[in-house]
């Protein structure tokens, strides 16, 4: 073996030691277990030319990214001596190569400190004006940002790496660094730019054949689906995962399958997930199966309280509670309170039941709250950044055309094309900058504009939903109606099962007039447990007709399995405007009185104004 080793050395050459060296750096010299780390030191080693001080730094670098995997202290110690080593040179290459290594050193033991060790290596790579190295931080500090759960940092971080590697032309990173894109966005809940960055890396990893890529690129699909009740297409992913995974021992089946019973748990086929279970704890690598024991377990249960063997499926979760809530998997968390809830109900331990539904309950409210907060800060942060790239190319616009102005005037020449083609150029230059700014006001308006709870119009929103539909009934000379709601004693639902399942209710009464309404019909909250209705081109007798249909719908909705018993009813107050309106507050002033009187006739009821 080593024989071997020794006979592919080629002799020490800069030539040879730059191109083995970025054949590592570019992953085409794997380096993923011990024997592939010691062939490839010692070809770079046997290359390194004598006395090449620079060279032989790059050499140490390798060596600190790939001999410290299990021992973090070593690393840090390594990668701070020789980091001392290049300063003192001046190499600030080697500065920022051994800045990173002990970020990778510090990731699994201080996060926080790795994070910082990347901030730090950015700014060195941005001296040394190195493409790749700032790339690659980036992604380092996406990856950290991530892991620590902070997606929306994490994004901006891959999309800046994207953007180097780009301007750069390094298109292996750039394609390999779509995963970290799509990942990113899946975490925050944004499906559509996740599915799009998921399929070009699908695309990409077929092209240049790489397994592993293809693999990861499936089962975040797989995820993606799974996570959006898209239930047959998460299993056709997994399935297509697992085939992947059958082409290549290092790929662990175990996740496949475990992503398998997930998606057959959400297409409701509990005896194939009960399956793709035992199949995953054949599969999986007897050191990865205890960290994932939880998250079967979890599955296994659900599977077991679909088949109605409510005893054992309990056992199941309560073996697989304690660890899922300290690897902090909340959504499998959530969803095992759920279920457990149902198996405790068949048995008939209420107690027990309520308890986790409403852990459910706090679960979900939580993984929701997150999910905005992550998809505000995202928007934030996007938003500030449009906004500098904005004002610095506005200045620069200003000082090249007035230079391009001096110079021309200077040469007495027809000025003014120059000017003319330089400031088209930055135009357009500025219509994309400016395109892209107002695609992401408009999602920080949506947000502003949007009631966190159920998704539909806030008060905000209405009031502007309400102002258009008024305005063009007016300009086409067409009736405009509102419909006015309020649940009947709303109050009383939160006072008997708390303020949680009230806001469950609210969210499923929400839903249930969405549904009932037409595309062009637009419903709104205006705060605590009242909705509005806005019905461009409805005469009278058609709005009290759609008014009798939303009250329908809520009393028809089922929410028994929040609460044993529980139900919602509510009333209604209608208006049409008239050609006296001059403001639609005159018709929503008539809707409300309408909605006192449907009140005060004993609830339950829709009232027209007069
Ligand atoms: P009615 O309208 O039939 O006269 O009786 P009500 O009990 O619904 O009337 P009221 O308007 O006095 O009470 C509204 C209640 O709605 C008060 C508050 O507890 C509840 N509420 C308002 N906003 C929310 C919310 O966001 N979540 C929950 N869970 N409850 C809310
Ligand atoms: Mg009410």
């Amino acid at each position: 073996m080593l024989a071997v080793v020794a006979g592919a050395h080629a002799a020490p050459s800069a030539a040879a030691f730059d191109r083995l060296f970025l054949q590592i750096d570019d992953g085409e010299v794997p380096v993923d277990d011990d024997a592939q780390i010691a062939s490839a030191l010692a070809r770079l080693r046997a290359a390194l030319p004598p006395g090449d001080a620079r060279r032989a730094r790059r050499y140490r670098s390798v060596v600190c990214d790939v001999s410290f995997v299990k021992d973090s202290r070593a690393g840090v110690a390594y990668a701070r001596q020789e980091f001392a080593e290049a300063q003192r040179a001046g190499d600030v290459e080697a500065e920022t190569r051994f800045t990173y290594c002990e970020g990778f050193a510090l990731e699994a033991t201080d996060p926080a400190a790795a994070r910082r060790a990347y901030d730090r290596g950015l700014a060195l790579a941005a001296r040394a004006e190195d493409a790749r190295l700032l790339g690659d931080g980036y992604t380092y500090r996406g990856g950290i940002a991530s892991l620590q759960g902070d997606h929306a940092r994490g994004l901006q971080d891959f999309l800046a790496a994207q953007a180097v590697f780009d301007r750069a032309h390094l298109a292996r990173r750039s394609e390999t660094n779509l995963l970290n894109i799509g990942m990113a966005y899946r975490r925050m809940g944004l499906y559509r730019d996740a599915m799009g960055y998921l399929r070009d890396t699908e695309t990409y990893a077929r092209r240049i054949d790489s397994v592993p890529d293809l693999y990861a690129a499936l089962m975040q699909q797989g995820y993606a689906y799974e996570e959006q009740g898209r239930a047959r297409e998460a299993v056709a992913k997994f399935e297509a995962a697992l085939e992947v995974a059958r082409r290549s021992d290092a790929i662990d089946r175990g996740y496949a399958q475990l992503g398998l019973a997930n998606g057959w748990l959400a297409a409701k086929a509990p005896e194939r997930a009960l399956a793709a279970v035992a199949a995953a704890r054949r599969e999986l690598a007897v050191g990865d199966i205890a960290g994932h024991e939880p998250m079967l377990d979890e599955a296994e249960g659900r599977a077991l309280a679909a088949l109605g063997q409510p005893r054992a499926a309990i056992a199941a979760f309560d073996r697989a509670e304690p660890l899922m809530r300290s690897q902090q998997t909340t959504r499998y968390l959530a969803l095992l309170h759920r279920a457990r809830a149902d198996s405790e109900e068949a048995l008939g331990d209420r107690s027990a039941a309520l308890a986790d539904l409403r852990a459910y309950i706090d679960l979900d409210k939580r993984l929701q709250a997150s999910a905005d907060d992550q998809q505000v800060q995202f928007a934030r942060l996007r938003f500030d950044a449009g906004r500098r790239a904005l004002e610095h190319a506005r200045l620069d616009l200003d000082r090249r055309a007035s230079e391009q102005q001096i110079r021309a005037l200077e040469r007495q020449r027809p000025w003014r094309w120059t000017v003319l083609g330089l400031g088209m150029a930055l135009l357009a230059a500025l219509a994309a900058l400016a395109v892209q700014q107002a695609r992401e006001s408009r999602r920080l308006r949506v947000l502003a504009l949007t009631d966190p709870l159920t998704g539909i119009a806030n008060r905000r929103g209405l009031r502007r939903l309400a102002e258009d539909a008024f305005a063009s009934a007016q300009a086409d000379g067409r009736p405009v109606s509102v419909v006015l709601l309020d649940l009947d004693h709303f109050k009383r639902v939160n006072d008997e099962h708390g303020h949680a399942i009230g806001d469950i209710v609210l969210v499923h009464a929400s839903r249930a007039l969405v549904d009932a309404l037409r595309p062009q019909e637009r419903l709104g909250r205006t705060g605590g447990e009242d909705f509005v209705a806005i019905l461009p081109g409805t005469r009278r007798d058609d709005a009290a007709r759609i008014a009798e249909k939303l009250r329908g719908a809520v009393a028809q909705l089922d929410i028994s399995q929040l609460a044993p018993g529980l139900a919602v009813r509510t009333s209604a107050g209608v208006a049409t405007s008239t050609a006296g309106d001059d403001r639609i507050d005159d018709l929503i002033g008539r809707a409300d009185a309408a909605l006192y009187r449907a009140k005060s006739a004993g609830r339950d009821r829709v009232c027209m104004a007069d």
